[in-house]
């Protein structure tokens, strides 16, 4: 099958957008939007053509530590300190509101950034990025404590209390750019505490608009800092800074390790949303079509680059040939292009080192005896792209199987067991556990083995789905904590309690 890049050329950038993208991108420290002191900035391109389309402020050690100094400020004293629960509810879901209110355009930026197709920008991260704002405003007014019944001799009233952690920096990854903000944001906000963001290099844009709406939703100055820059110089700093409470991350497993090192230091509090390979499981009386396009969709949305994304497809011999063949097929009927096309199902990966990176690991797949099925190498002459991939002939030994390629690359492999002790053992067979997907209709089948399966979630008929309401995280190396749901606030909060000797 020959796959091609349909719509390379990307339709006129809006006015409005243009016009932002050409104004300097700066740092937002203490309310104000500041130059780098180093003086420094380094250009962001647009996946899909490789031009550059804005020069973003290269934020390192020096404008983290102005950034901290702030958020301490902020913290300490002034009116987010002094600010009711309730106000800081309104504010919070007031940013949702305007996140709603600038949806097209931040769906534009984030395409232009990421490459992601902006009907998938639009849809999902931005109105994601909204609702998690809008779900997390609630849980300011609702952060309780408890009266404990203590036995100790005498007459005591004990009780606990919930406060904000703190300053907590925050670094993000390049995949869900927006989405990862309001993530690592929201719930910190409605805890109360401050922030400094250090989002990815590759795509800083969403994030610097999305200060522009904090000032504008009226959050005081200091209570969100926004710090681009690189990984190993402001995020390395963030992480091992002496007056930062607490740390969160999303990316790989690999800086996971190094964050964790550097929080050592004044042993902050640190949350981690790391990598996955995560197993589709597919049984033989699971709905074909949908169980085709659901487990396409698990390894080709987001050109694979989610940390969920279904690349180990384990599918029951009886029906192997037929979700290859769908799977196949799918991969044939998705529309490569610029993601400003609004055909556009597939667009380019984000930089040309996650380019070299998944066309290596399609390489190293083959050199190690993978079967490719249809896909399997670069497409067109411009932008980052990679045919959708399906790789059979693989088995646990392979490295396409074990390490996560963050791409549009599934390796399939078929099964004969029915037996879901021996099922669970191949879908655990791997150092992550960040999600797995069931694919039958036996109700007590697929109820059984999600709860053998050890991994953070697991969905039944359906994959990449979540909800702002539902926690998110990982076994394994695949992290540390639970975002979202009510589980987040223990990030961003320390338990208190306070007993009174009743004299
Ligand atoms: P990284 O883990 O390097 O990047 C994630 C974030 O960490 C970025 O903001 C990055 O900054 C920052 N960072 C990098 N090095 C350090 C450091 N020493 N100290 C503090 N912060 C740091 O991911 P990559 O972009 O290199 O992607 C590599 C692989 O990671 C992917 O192929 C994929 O497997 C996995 N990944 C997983 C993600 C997930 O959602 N779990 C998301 C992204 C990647 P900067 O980019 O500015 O240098």
């Amino acid at each position: 099958m020959n796959i091609a890049v349909k719509s390379p050329t990307p339709p006129a950038v809006s006015a409005n957008v243009k016009s932002w993208l050409a104004k300097p991108k700066k740092l937002l420290i203490g309310g104000e939007w500041v130059e780098a002191r180093s003086g420094k900035t380094f250009a962001v391109e647009d996946p899909a053509t490789r031009e550059i389309i804005a020069q973003v402020a290269e934020g390192d050690a020096a404008d983290i530590d102005r950034a901290v100094v702030s958020a301490r400020k902020a913290f300490e004293s002034g009116p987010w300190h002094r600010m009711l629960p309730a106000e800081r509810a309104e504010l919070v879901w007031r940013l949702g509101d305007l996140l709603a209110k600038y949806g097209d355009e931040l769906a534009e930026i984030e395409t232009l950034d990421n490459g992601k197709p902006i009907t998938h920008a639009r849809a999902v991260d931005v109105e994601g990025s909204a609702g998690m704002f809008r779900y997390m405003s609630g849980w300011a007014t609702r952060l309780t404590g408890e009266t404990i019944p203590v036995s100790s001799p005498g007459n005591w009233f004990a009780y606990t209390v919930r406060e904000p952690v703190g300053v907590v920096g925050q670094i993000i990854p390049w995949n869900f750019p927006l989405m990862m903000a309001a993530w690592k944001l929201a719930p910190a906000l409605s805890a109360g505490c401050t922030i400094v963001l250090k989002p990815a290099e590759q795509t800083p844009l969403t994030a610097l608009r999305l200060g522009e709406l904090i000032m504008e939703a009226g959050f005081p100055a200091g209570v969100v800092n926004i710090v681009t820059g690189f990984g190993e110089t402001a995020g390395a700093h963030l992480a091992k800074h002496p007056d930062v409470d607490k740390i969160a991350f999303t990316g790989s497993t690999e800086v996971g390790k190094m964050i964790v090192a550097s929080a050592a230091g004044n042993l902050k509090k640190v949350s981690l949303e790391l990598g996955g390979k995560s197993p589709a499981i597919v049984f033989p009386d699971a709905d074909l079509d949908t169980t085709v396009a659901g487990t396409a969709s698990a390894i080709f949305f987001n050109m694979g680059q989610c940390c969920t994304a279904g690349s180990r497809l384990f599918a029951h011999k009886k029906v192997f040939d037929k979700i290859v063949a769908g799977l196949t097929s799918e991969a044939g009927k998705l529309h490569l292009g610029h993601g400003l096309n609004r055909e556009t199902t597939l667009g380019p990966l984000v930089s040309e080192e996650q380019h070299r990176r998944v066309t290596g690991y399609i390489e190293t797949g083959r050199k190690e005896g993978a079967e490719v099925v249809v896909g399997g190498s670069a497409v067109g002459n411009r932008g980052h792209f990679v045919a959708p991939t399906v790789l059979a002939k693989t088995n646990r030994d392979m490295t396409v199987v074990r390490e996560e390629i963050f791409g549009p690359v599934v390796c399939v492999q078929p099964f004969e067991e029915d037996d879901l002790d021996n099922i669970a053992r191949f879908a655990n067979d791997t150092e992550y556990g960040l999600a797995a997907s069931i694919w039958t209709q036996n109700l007590t089948r697929a109820h059984s083995l999600a709860r053998m399966i050890k991994a953070g979630t697991v969905w039944i008929n359906t994959h990449n789905w979540g909800d702002a309401a539902l926690p998110f995280g990982g076994y394994k190396q695949s992290g540390w904590g639970r975002e979202m749901g009510k589980e987040v606030m223990e990030l961003y909060t320390e338990t208190k309690s306070i007993g009174a000797r009743l004299v």
